[in-house]
């Protein structure tokens, strides 16, 4: 790499890469283990770390290049969006070395082990305990709205280490083993009919001790880092895109598919605003001056709300760290949704609570009514992301604990 890295040279020295070494006919992880020892997997990390050590904005830049020739990135979920960053930021080189490249390469498959019955919102209340015996830890506990638990390979996992010390002290991070006799991962039937997310119970589960993330009795800021990276919003997952026939891009379009069938209500409890014209147009409402507006200050939020997405994305790019803005994008999410539904509901009338083909929009509004209110919970509720701002932002005093 050039001593000054623009993003035209980073650009042209990615495409010519990409011209000598993307093959569409080696098998998904082959090409990905391809593209991490290139380090053009994550250009942003540290050239020890399978990165390039290139500021922030390239990984834009080489999303842009892969998309352009229609070779598979990285996978997505909780591995690279949570894990990979946090074992980054506070893992032993023995961590990094142990999982980081098994999770670019699609290898590992994660969950997040946060919540549990009585510890959302107050998470450093947490009860589940993990007790050190000799080279291990040993868990007991329960854990609650584990998205993915079902099939992942490694669960982030917090658990109390010290009873005896304060509730944000005396908690330890781990990476936990998901495939073992002393984890029961039991699916959540939700309302809407999908079924994302797990409860996961503990008894004598085992981690070994060389799985601590940070300090043991530390954890608590490492779990800060991890909630940092969980608002930081825009990442969008998209198909990926087919230019050429080969192996790798079936591969990961199967891999795409297999994802999405968890995660495919969330354009639903994201409020589908893309529906809200069809919809008037379906029932010839186009014209009514009451329905327009409100469908236009939907739109215009979305809009603004995109541009608050940018900017944030920009700061990321530009290397700050993830900071509050990530709780604006995130309320702003919630309060479309809600008005997005609200809307749908008011357009489809007592239809709109109707499944099946010959209903609106195929019984797309109703399955929008009862996802909504899961954006307002997932990652932080509304009235957390308010104290946030309101404690890092306004520099209101801190809530009563
Ligand atoms: C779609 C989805 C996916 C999820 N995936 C995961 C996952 O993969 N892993 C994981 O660990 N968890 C996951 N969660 C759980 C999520 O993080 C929690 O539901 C969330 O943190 C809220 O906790 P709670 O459900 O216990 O609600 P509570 O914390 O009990 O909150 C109940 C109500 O009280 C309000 N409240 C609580 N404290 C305060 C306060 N201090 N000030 C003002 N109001 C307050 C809340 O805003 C809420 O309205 C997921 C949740 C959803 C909906």
């Amino acid at each position: 790499m050039t001593s000054v890295a623009t993003q035209k040279s980073v650009q042209a020295e990615c495409a010519l890469w990409l011209s000598e070494n993307w093959n569409p006919e080696l098998s998904l992880r082959e090409w990905r283990e391809l593209l991490v020892d290139s380090g053009w997997a994550v250009p942003q990390w540290p050239s020890q770390w399978m990165g390039k050590g290139l500021p922030a904005w390239s990984e834009k830049v080489i999303s842009t290049e892969l998309h352009r020739v229609g070779a598979p990135g990285l996978p997505t979920g909780v591995g690279m969006s949570l894990a990979a960053p946090t074992i980054l930021e506070h893992g032993t080189d023995d961590l990094k070395s142990r999982f980081l490249r098994s999770t670019l390469t699609g290898e590992f498959s994660w969950c997040q082990l946060f919540s549990e019955p009585g510890a959302g919102s107050d998470l450093a209340g947490l009860s589940a305990k993990a007790v050190r015996d000799g080279e291990e830890w040993i868990v007991n506990g329960q854990k609650v709205w584990n998205t993915s638990a079902h099939h992942a390979d490694y669960g982030i996992l917090l658990a109390r280490t010290d009873s005896s010390a304060a509730k944000h002290h005396g908690i330890t991070y781990f990476v936990m083993p998901m495939k073992q006799d002393g984890v029961l991962v039991r699916p959540l039937k939700q309302m809407n009919y999908h079924s994302s997310f797990n409860e996961v119970f503990m008894t004598d589960a085992r981690i070994p001790a060389e799985n601590v993330v940070g300090d043991a009795n530390a954890g608590w800021t490492v779990a800060l880092a991890t909630l940092a990276h969980e608002r930081r919003f825009g990442n969008i997952v998209s198909r990926p895109k087919v230019v050429t026939g080969g192996r790798a891009v079936q591969e990961a379009l199967h891999e795409y598919t297999e994802y999405m069938e968890t995660y495919k209500w969330y354009p639903q409890r994201a409020g589908r605003v893309d529906l809200l014209v069809p919809q008037l147009t379906e029932q010839e409402l186009n014209e009514d001056p009451i329905h327009r507006q409100r469908v236009a200050q939907i739109l215009a939020m979305q809009k603004v709300s995109g541009w608050t997405a940018d900017r944030a994305r920009t700061a990321r790019e530009l290397g700050h760290p993830p900071g509050a803005e990530g709780s604006v994008g995130k309320l702003a999410m919630s309060e479309i949704a809600r008005l997005a539904s609200m809307e749908h509901g008011r357009i489809a009338g007592a239809m709109g609570m109707l499944n099946g083909a010959d209903t609106p929009v195929n019984g797309m509004v109703a399955e929008v009514l009862i996802s909504v209110p899961g954006q307002s919970i997932a990652g932080g509720t509304d009235e957390i992301q308010h104290n946030i701002l309101g404690e890092r932002i306004l520099g209101l005093p801190r809530e009563p604990q």
